[in-house]
């Protein structure tokens, strides 16, 4: 499983820091997403989904 963030269409709004807080980082200084963990462990399955689903720029993906 392999999560993926486009930099290019966040905006800042961090819900995905909530839905999946091993998974996603902020960058203060970019008002960025972070990638904290690019390949989590299945058991961060639905976070990552929920984290995905609910973006408001739909900037989050995943694949397997
Ligand atoms: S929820 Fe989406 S727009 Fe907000 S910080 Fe995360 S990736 Fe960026």
């Amino acid at each position: 499983m392999r999560a993926l963030a486009d930099l290019e269409l966040c905006q800042g709004h961090q819900s995905c820091q909530f839905e999946a807080p091993l998974v996603f980082g902020y960058d203060d200084e970019t008002d960025k997403v972070t990638v904290l963990d690019e390949h989590p462990p299945e058991t961060e399955r639905d976070n990552l989904v929920r984290a995905v689903r609910y973006c408001p720029a739909m900037a989050l993906g995943m694949e397997d």
